[in-house]
């Protein structure tokens, strides 16, 4: 209660707070994108790249040889799930290689490094320790960010016209707009329609639609079975009564957006330093033109997230915080042969220019880049009519062969891809590109060499190298 106790008290605070922003910096990187994009697979093999850096040259620390040592700790927040990493990495280097589990919920896994100082400081300090604390999220959940703003009448309109549009969607619309919801709430209905919904977001999903809200209906984790996930638009009606359909379904939307869609921001997101956003840019290209349209809008929403100002929500959470560099990737670039990774780029940059304006203008550094966190292919030529096709050999994960492929060719003006979805527009990637299932190819590992990767090193390099 003295003053003394006070002062005391608030130098240990600040002490507390020295030791972990001065003495021993810690530096949160998020992982997010939609699902199967290649997170789980990302963070495992950044996490066995930088424990083993034989592979990573275009790290700069790494290149001075100021990287001492790398290691696992014990991740700062107890309640969270840790990053399953051993689990995933034994399954990309068994003697059968096989892809790991995806991500289906947050979690988090903290890497420390020894690093030496560069510069003039070099020679009066020790070595320093990071903390890098790596978050894995389904970035499902950041598209819940544009709810927040929506009502369940201007929601149910928005997802009932996206129905419409979508493979599987026109008969769930009809049911959903055949059924009386001003009728008492009958909780089986109410799972049949929820149910329904559901289905319908993973046929669109699994025909390359990215905008498939709420996000915990795809990802529900723990939360699967409960009323806040058990509802689904339904026409917008004058006067519901209460107890009726229509207006338990609007309650539990509510629901939604205070009890899943915000603590997730608050205790997970407004903590975020440096993002990478995960894109199987590849895989909307095969899908086709409607899935890149959906594709570019959904990443303009999602990064909206990364721009506080636009949401008062978000502006409280961040306190003048933000994130302060987001680099957008294509994964999975060891599908194509290295000739035509730039014209992957240039679609990367294309389809996130809406998005990276925005952020660029809440002051953070973005980028976009192509890249395999595990490169399961080798390049070939292969002479066909006449001309070299530039192909890819890989392991097909169905049948165990051997075989190479020539996916097609992107195109070099990436507008092509882009703009407004037409019917009949051409269609790219549509050569052999769904057949190329490839399993992880069976590495053999000299001892300092982590696993194989496509520009994994640039990527870690822009979003931790000026920390090390
Ligand atoms: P998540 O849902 O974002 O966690 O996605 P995963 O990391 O589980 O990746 C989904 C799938 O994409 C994997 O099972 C692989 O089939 C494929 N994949 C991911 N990364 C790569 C990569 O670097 N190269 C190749 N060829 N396939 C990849």
């Amino acid at each position: 209660g003295t003053i003394a106790d006070t002062l005391t008290r608030s130098v240990e605070n600040v002490t507390g707070t020295l030791s972990e922003t001065f003495i021993e910096p810690t530096l949160r990187l998020g992982v997010t994108g939609l699902s199967r994009a290649g997170k789980t697979v990302f963070i495992t093999s950044l996490v066995a790249n930088l424990m083993d850096r034989a592979r990573m040259p275009q790290l700069v620390a790494e290149s001075e040889s100021r990287i001492l040592s790398a290691f696992l700790q014990p991740q700062p927040d107890d309640t969270l799930p840790r990053f399953d990493y051993e689990t995933h990495l034994a399954a990309l280097t068994a003697r059968a290689p096989h892809w790991p589990d995806s991500t289906r919920a947050v979690s988090e896994l903290r890497l420390s490094l020894k690093i030496r100082p560069s510069g003039l400081l070099s020679g009066l300090q020790g070595p320093r320790t990071l903390h890098l604390d790596i978050v894995d999220y389904p970035g499902e959940w950041l598209l819940d960010l544009s709810l927040l703003d929506k009502s369940y009448a201007d929601w149910s309109r928005d997802m009932l016209d996206r129905l419409a549009l979508r493979p599987g969607g026109p008969e769930t619309r009809t049911l959903l707009e055949s059924e009386d919801s001003t009728q008492d709430l009958d909780e089986t209905r109410a799972r049949l329609l929820s149910d329904a919904y559901t289905a319908a977001l993973h046929t669109a999903r699994n025909a390359g639609f990215s905008d498939c809200s709420p996000g915990r209906f795809l990802l529900p984790g723990e939360l699967e079975g409960s009323p806040v996930l058990t509802f689904a638009p339904l026409p917008p009606v004058d006067s519901a009564p209460r107890r009726s359909l229509y207006r338990e379904f609007e309650r539990r939307f509510d629901s939604y957006k205070a009890r899943v869609v915000k603590p997730f921001f608050r205790d997970h997101f407004s903590r975020i330093d440096r993002q990478i956003v995960l894109v199987d840019a590849l895989g909307a290209i095969h899908a086709g033109p409607r899935a890149m349209e959906d594709l570019r809008r959904t990443l303009a929403e999602i990064l909206t997230a990364f721009r506080p100002g636009t949401n008062a929500f978000l502006t409280n959470l961040f306190m003048g915080k933000r994130v302060e560099k987001i680099l957008f990737a294509a994964t999975k670039a060891d599908h194509l042969h290295h000739l035509q990774h730039g014209r992957l780029t240039a679609i990367m940059e294309a389809l996130t220019r809406e998005a990276r304006d925005r952020a660029r203008f809440a002051g953070a550094e973005t980028q976009a880049m192509s890249l395999a966190a595990l490169r399961a292919t080798t390049e070939q030529v292969i002479q066909h009519q006449g001309s070299d096709l530039p192909c890819v050999r890989g392991t097909l994960l169905e049948t165990g062969k051997q075989a190479a492929f020539y996916p097609g060719a992107l195109p070099e003006d990436p507008s092509h891809l882009l703009g407004t979805a037409r019917e009949g527009a051409e269609n790219w990637l549509d050569q052999d590109y769904s057949v190329m299932n490839f399993a992880p190819a069976p590495l053999v590992l000299k001892p300092g060499e982590g696993p194989p990767h496509i520009r994994l090193d640039r990527a870690a390099q822009f979003l931790i190298g000026d920390k090390l």
